[in-house]
């Protein structure tokens, strides 16, 4: 089986070849959890997730640590300036930081269920591994790679070699752009420096250090520490949206190189923006959407995982209802499909000339896998399944598909599903509040036997994408699309 990625740290396409045979060991940055995820970063999980279901599908163990950042986030981190995110939002909401971190830590995990993505091995709280993170940091400073001023520490990026290699921004770049780096710039020794632990009384979550009384720790840090506890000193892939090319992943690097002496990671993948308006998709700029701003709006979770993992994930995609909505017909396609094969009840495709189901479903599955291992290429492996289910579609018209038929597409369709986890859905198909309602008001209607009401509703429904079954006194509720 040959799979390539595209590694950003060699800027080519790569073979793919784990350390250990069978078992993939990866690592996903995660949440910053000062406010609800929003559709960018969902972009950017989902992704991690179908490249994870994708090893799955051929055959690889993964292993994936995903951390949970609940301190050190700048709100500059691009420049390291600016206050931690999970503080500035528990002043502002006056709280907790702790009561800001769980809320948004519970939710993340409770969007990720509902967007049906895998579980990872481990989700890591920065702040439940302080201590590891000062021995690393003890670590740093031995090999001379690190230094401490007025109690802080920085990681003197002058005296690793090979820093700039993941983003291009080597230090003879920096100095040339001069895109300083302003926290306590006074107390580097070069701008381009990056604080390992700050010293800072005032800071609402601190902790005692071999350097300050109180002080914390540098948002890479946490990374470099926890994906190595977890995974150790080299592991297969490190991923994370485009944004954390540098300085994030770049200073991850060099810290832990600069400890252990040894390439860390062998595969860097970065999924491109979610933009809106031409513009990255940010918390700080407030052109975001969450999932649940979409799900208000009538769109299901099922919808928002097709929408978000069909566009290759090198390429920037631009969120608008319209994309959306668009997606949702073509994820219809496929529901309707799918339903219509477990009701088939044709005469055998090996009655007819021109339809060779197993030679047409072993044509698919080469497409697919061959797609796939070619840098995820899901437009290639979406588009196969599409000419596959428009000549399938057309036989069945014709009363060609026999249930026999029908069952063997199924049991393919269900292990590509490994993969694209959307097929075969198994979660809510989340409601918006006004469908719901309108469901109400039928039921309600249908009580009082007000048959005109009740199909005058269920018609509205239905142009709303919403199919309603009723199977003596109840209601099923089918969701085709919503327009
Ligand atoms: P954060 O919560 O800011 O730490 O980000 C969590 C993950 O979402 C990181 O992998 C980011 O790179 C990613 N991310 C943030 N904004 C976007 C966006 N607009 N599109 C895609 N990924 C994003
Ligand atoms: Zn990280």
């Amino acid at each position: 089986m040959v799979i390539r990625f595209y590694n950003t740290y060699t800027k080519k396409k790569e073979l793919f070849k784990p350390i250990n045979k069978n078992e993939v060991t990866l690592y996903t940055c995660g949440p910053t959890v000062y406010k609800p995820i929003h559709l960018g970063n969902a972009r950017t999980f989902l992704i991690e997730d179908l490249l994870r279901r994708h090893l799955e599908f051929s055959g690889f163990k993964v292993k994936q640590v995903m951390n949970i950042t609940d301190v050190g986030h700048l709100t500059r981190d691009d420049i390291e300036a600016g206050e931690d995110k999970i503080q500035a939002e528990a002043r502002r909401k006056k709280v907790t930081p702790k009561q800001i971190a769980e809320v948004n830590e519970k939710d993340f995990y409770a969007q990720m269920k509902q967007l049906n993505v895998l579980k990872a091995y481990k989700y890591p709280r920065a702040t439940d591994h302080i201590k590891e993170m000062q021995d690393w940091i003890k670590k740093l400073l031995k090999n001379k790679l690190a230094y401490e001023v007025n109690g802080s520490v920085y990681f003197d990026i002058s005296r690793f070699k090979n820093y700039g290699k993941l983003s291009g921004n080597t230090i003879a770049n920096l100095k040339a752009g001069k895109s300083g780096r302003n926290l306590r710039s006074e107390d580097k020794k070069h701008f381009y420096d990056f604080a390992l632990w700050v010293n800072d009384s005032e800071h609402l979550m601190n902790w005692k250090s071999p350097w300050c009384a109180k002080g914390y720790p540098g948002w890479h840090l946490e990374c470099t520490v926890m994906a190595t506890k977890y995974l150790g000193k080299q592991f297969d892939i490190h991923m994370g949206g485009e944004d954390n090319i540098f300085p994030h992943h770049e200073a991850e690097i060099a810290q832990a190189e600069g400890v252990t002496g040894k390439r860390w990671v062998n595969y860097w993948i970065h999924p491109r923006h979610l933009m809106v308006d031409k513009k990255k998709m940010s918390k700080r700029d407030g052109n975001f959407y969450t999932p649940e701003d979409i799900y208000s709006r009538g769109f299901t979770p099922r919808q928002l995982r097709f929408f978000l993992i069909s566009t290759h994930y090198r390429t920037k995609l631009n969120f608008t209802f319209e994309a959306l909505e668009a997606s949702n017909k073509s994820l219809q396609k496929l529901i309707t499909f799918i339903d219509d094969l477990q009701n088939a009840s044709g005469r055998s495709a090996k009655d007819r000339k021109n339809l060779d189901i197993d030679g047409a479903l072993s044509a698919l599955r080469v497409k697919f896998i061959v797609s796939m291992n070619g840098d995820l290429n899901i437009s290639g492996a979406l588009g196969a399944l599409f000419t596959f289910v428009t000549r399938i579609n057309k036989h069945m018209r014709s009363g060609y598909i026999s249930p026999a038929d029908a069952k063997k597409i199924l049991i393919q369709l269900k292990k590509f599903d490994k993969v694209l986890g959307v097929l075969f859905w198994k979660g809510t198909d989340k409601l918006s509040l006004e469908i719901k309602q309108l469901i109400k008001q039928r039921e309600d209607a249908r009580k009082k036997d007000d048959w005109a009401t009740s199909d005058k509703i269920r018609d509205e429904l239905r142009g709303m994408g919403i199919e309603l079954q009723d199977v003596g006194a109840k209601t099923k509720v089918v969701v085709k699309f919503n327009v």
